[in-house]
């Protein structure tokens, strides 16, 4: 018998595997490999890619985040092709986060705006020239002013821009084209810190310098998840060699609070709270610095009495934290040598951020904490530019810190400026809110936003858009056309973006550095600069405003405006000054070459009020307006996702590197047991409602967030659909980070087309280039 012929059945997937096996071979895609040859790029920067290999570089500062790295830009034929970490600036020594290595990428976006963009009568945005855009914008904004009067119009800028651009527009709007208000986004992170320290130390004045951060025995961290937030700062932290206690104070187990030797899981809204019950214990203790107290400030007496009220157990309910471990935070304060304070949106963004922020700076007066090397109550700012914006936009106060209220101040501004002083408005601007709503009473008509993006960043979303469409007349001067609130605009302004133009920026330690430009700007886009120069002489203001000729010129201006005032940079020769020094902080007043890397204020204990002394200033903690209830029982918080995202996303979106470091679309953190009585499995798409909207977003199940509460990234479009907006009353700051919600798995189909479920809110129409 013979053995039946066994036949081998084909395989069906032997094509597939063939082909598998051919790619493991002979790659078919992705990058080449004379792409990947390396070779020595000289100037010290070791191996770069040979298809990069520069022929110059030069340095300037990052455009992003107030950190204020230095990086080196690597050239080719006078434009930049690459560009790493410095290493002798003295910010960042060599290190660069995911943003700064891709700064440069973010600049080719084909969505750039490369010509004016006019709205037409068929509601579409269309490519328009110049000339035409200028006389539109001027024609308009005028027409407006003479039906409504001068404060019929506004604008509201930016901390992204160099000073020299912020101080121009502050001329042009309020000293050329008449306005009163004009605001910046700088309103939405840094307007806590600023008045804090303008009432506690009577001037808007950052202490600190980095160095403090490797010079402290304990590190104090309140709202701020500097791993990633800030993650050369943290960095820096790592480079402390005096192995610090970390206390992180933060409602969330944020990675900073992971690698902290202490993590303070408060309430939301107990910090007021808390920082009164730390201040109880000391001075219940007597652990206090009497003689700085008594030499350099005053109000302690009326503060101590304050803190009666306020013993650990009597506010454990409000804060969460058990009155042993608050005991046991305020005796490692006492211990510390060199004990720093640190805080951002945390405590910016509240509602009563302006108390909380002082309640830290009353922590480092009382205890002595400032004006030595590793100490002081230390604001970190958001922005490249926050600081920029926050002495010389011209918005919150006059020129340098000064006061539009205050008749001194405007002639020794005008003489400055050489203008009448007549031109110069009598009453400060309307803050950021009040603005939209005077947009609201019909009062303003006509908006000009440069390079910002309400459309997204503003709170209560739905309502601020709103409004927007509710204008006149609304001018949007960005980078690109796709921006949310560009996309609103009846005029689109194209500017050159950080690389393309030339400025200086102040970073959080009140550093000044240099950014140039290394690139073209695409198609007719023009440096913010330019674009003012144009309005100027089209407004008809320009002969008033012929001085501010260039960047340079106007850094020369400025300088003249700092004298005489405790920001005084006029020691600062020119750009190369900057450039040779590694940047110099605030103050300068001399000619100083060589001028100390690290600085910190007040080493002789003397602040800026007029009798020298700092305030305790201090109000009981109030409730929040939206608590979670019945129908809405969590609060929502927000803030930061990840290192590799900046704000709204204008920027960041546009690399394909930063992009594969975030989640593309919205999330929403949720602890275990939350999600267990919800019914919501982990990466379950569930509808998040406030009473202004519900939004869909993945679910993160995750303990870091605490029962009681979720958590989403600002810099999802969709999160401020959310938010409610309230404010500060000294600051008026938005507070972000505190309103009532509920979660909901979707159900059935939603479920698996989620893009169909993004978002429902009241929806405003969109008509962007190119639709
Ligand atoms: S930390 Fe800030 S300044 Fe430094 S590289 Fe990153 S984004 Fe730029």
């Amino acid at each position: 018998m013979t053995e039946p012929v066994l036949k081998a059945k084909p395989r069906r997937t032997a094509p597939k595997l063939v082909g598998q096996v051919r790619n493991l071979i002979h790659q078919r895609d992705g990058v080449l490999t004379h792409d990947l040859v390396r070779a020595p790029g000289e100037f010290g920067l070791g191996q770069v890619p040979a298809k990069l290999k520069p022929d110059a570089t030069t340095t300037m500062t990052c455009g992003f985040c107030s950190t204020g790295c230095g990086l080196n830009i690597h050239l080719r034929d006078g434009q930049a092709v690459n560009l790493s970490p410095a290493t002798e600036y003295p910010v960042n020594l060599g290190m660069a986060c995911p943003k700064g290595w891709e700064a440069l990428n973010v600049l080719d976006a084909p969505d750039r705006a490369t010509t004016p963009l006019l709205r037409g009568a068929d509601g579409r945005l269309s490519p328009t020239s110049w000339d035409t855009a200028m006389s539109t914008f001027c024609d308009r904004m005028q027409a407006i002013q003479r039906q409504h009067g001068p404060e019929s119009v506004a604008f509201l800028s930016t901390g992204q821009m160099p000073t020299e651009e912020q101080a121009l527009l502050g001329a042009l709007a309020k000293f050329g084209m008449g306005m009163v208000h004009g605001d910046g986004n700088t309103r939405q992170c840094m307007a806590t810190a600023a008045t804090a320290y303008k009432q506690s130390f009577g001037y808007d004045a950052p202490p600190f310098t980095y160095q403090d951060f490797e010079e402290s025995d304990v590190i104090v961290l309140v709202g701020s998840n500097l791993c990633i937030a800030h993650p050369i700062m943290w960095e820096r932290v790592l480079r402390n060699r005096n192995r610090p206690k970390i206390i992180v104070i933060d409602p969330r187990s944020t990675e900073t609070a992971m690698a902290a030797s202490k993590h303070l899981p408060l309430k939301p809204k107990g910090d007021l709270a808390l920082f009164y019950a730390i201040a109880h214990v000391l001075a219940r203790q007597g652990w206090i610095d009497r003689d700085f107290l008594d030499a350099h400030t005053t109000g302690y007496d009326g503060f101590a009495q304050h803190l009666q009220a306020y013993a650990p157990n009597a506010v454990a309910a409000r804060t969460g934290i058990a009155p042993a471990l608050v005991e046991e935070v305020a005796d490692v304060i006492h211990r510390g040598e060199r004990v720093s304070f640190w805080w951002t949106m945390g405590v910016n963004q509240s509602y009563e951020g302006t108390r909380v922020a002082q309640s830290l700076i009353n922590l480092a007066l009382m205890t002595g904490n400032i004006g030595r090397p590793g100490t002081g109550a230390n604001s970190i700012t958001g922005q490249a530019n926050a600081m920029g914006s926050r002495l010389f936009s011209n918005t919150t106060c006059l020129y340098g810190g000064r006061d539009f209220e205050n008749r001194a101040d405007r002639e020794h501004v005008a003489g400055v400026l050489g203008i009448d002083g007549a031109r110069i408005p009598t009453q400060n601007s309307l803050p950021y809110h009040q603005i939209l709503e005077r947009v609201r009473a019909g009062k303003i008509r006509g908006l000009w936003f440069i390079c910002t993006n309400p459309a997204h960043s503003w709170s209560q979303q739905a309502d601020a858009r709103a409004l927007l469409k509710s204008l006149d007349f609304l001018a949007v001067q960005d980078m690109y056309h796709s921006a949310d609130t560009a996309a609103l605009a009846d005029l689109v302004l194209p500017a050159a973006g950080w690389g393309e133009k030339e400025g200086t920026f102040i970073n959080s330690e009140r550093r000044l550095g240099v950014i140039k430009k290394v690139k073209q700007a695409p198609g007719e886009a023009l440096s913010d600069f330019s674009i003012f120069r144009l309005i100027a002489d089209r407004w008809g203001c320009g002969e008033m405003l012929s001085e501010w000729s260039s960047p340079e010129a106007a850094f020369e201006i400025l300088k003249r405006l700092s004298v005489g005032t405790p920001c005084d940079f006029s020691g600062i020769e020119n750009y190369l000054h900057l450039d040779r020094n590694g940047g110099i902080q605030w103050p300068c007043p001399a000619p100083a070459e060589g001028v100390a890397g690290q600085r910190r204020l007040f080493e002789d204990g003397r602040f800026y009020h007029a009798d020298g002394r700092a305030r305790f200033l201090f109000d009981p903690p109030t409730d929040m307006p939206e608590p979670p209830d019945r129908d809405y029982p969590y609060l929502l918080l927000t803030g930061r996702g990840t290192a590799s995202q900046w704000h709204t996303q204008t920027r960041t979106s546009k690399s394909a590197v930063l992009r594969k470091l975030y989640p593309a679309g919205v999330y929403v953190e949720v602890n275990p047991g939350d999600a267990r009585r919800e019914g919501v499995r982990p990466q379950q798409r569930v509808w998040v409602a406030s009473r202004r909207g519900r939004v869909a977003a993945t679910a993160y199940v995750t303990p870091t967030i605490r029962p009681g509460q979720l958590f989403m990234p600002m810099h999802y479009p969709e999160t401020n659909r959310l938010t409610l907006s309230h404010f500060d009353p000294h600051s008026h700051q938005p507070s972000y980070k505190d309103c009532a919600v509920r979660i909901e798995a979707i159900r059935g189909a939603e479920q698996r087309s989620p893009q169909k479920t993004a978002t429902e809110a009241p929806s405003v129409s969109r008509s962007t280039y190119g639709d």
